[in-house]
């Protein structure tokens, strides 16, 4: 399960917005795009803004696989299904995207970030329907129900305090089992992202 290492304030100074990577830190002023507002880097503070179209289109790509911590050939393969499917293919490739386990864990306030979600469900801390699942990129599905189990209840209950549920609509918390149950697909105005798909779709499609 490859994934990207390296550091994660630097991938929002290059998108220049906050991609809420780190949990509690993005909401805090230590965060790195308030306190330097230009592409990390040695030429940072020099470089130019890219404006092309195919410079537009490669940054919204990049900043939706860097919010959902997906890499490329991942995500090339949730585009293509995306496009299989009726519909508006950008929507589409972004409700499979929220759909991930990690995403779900991360949304219900589960975990303070996508990747801290992602660690909890591949340590088998989630059940879904009742059975241990430790792929952060299984799909979930209206209906189902993913649970905390016993062991991580506690780090779970303090997240969920700490961090609040980032429930829209489509998840329903239950506080008190730690479970969120998938009542509803996510629509565009529910996932709430700051990005222009369309660009996606226009990238690919070439
Ligand atoms: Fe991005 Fe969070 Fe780092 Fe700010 S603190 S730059 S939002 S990862």
């Amino acid at each position: 399960m490859a994934r990207y290492t390296g550091s994660k304030c630097r991938l929002c100074r290059r998108e220049g917005m906050k991609l809420f990577l780190k949990g509690e830190r993005c909401m805090s002023t230590k965060c790195a795009v308030e306190r330097r507002q230009y592409p990390p880097g040695e030429h940072g503070q020099r470089m130019r803004r890219r404006t092309t179209e195919y410079g537009m289109q490669l940054r919204e790509k990049q900043k939706v696989k860097r919010i959902y911590g997906v890499l490329e050939r991942q995500f090339r393969r949730y585009f293509q299904i995306a496009s299989r499917q009726k519909g508006v293919t950008g929507e589409n490739l972004l409700r499979l995207l929220e759909l991930r386990l990690d995403n779900v864990v991360y949304r219900a306030g589960f975990a303070p970030s996508r990747d801290a979600a992602r660690q909890l469900v591949s340590h088998r801390h989630f059940t879904v329907n009742g059975r241990i699942v430790n792929v952060p990129s299984y799909s979930v599905r209206v209906g189902d129900v993913i649970a905390a189990r016993e062991n991580i209840r506690d780090v779970v209950k303090a997240n969920l305090e700490r961090y609040g549920t980032d429930s829209v609509g489509w998840l329903q918390v239950s506080p008190e089992k730690l479970s969120v149950t998938v009542v509803d697909l996510p629509s565009r105005e529910t996932i709430g992202i700051p990005i222009q798909e369309q660009l996606i779709v226009e990238l690919y499609s070439k």
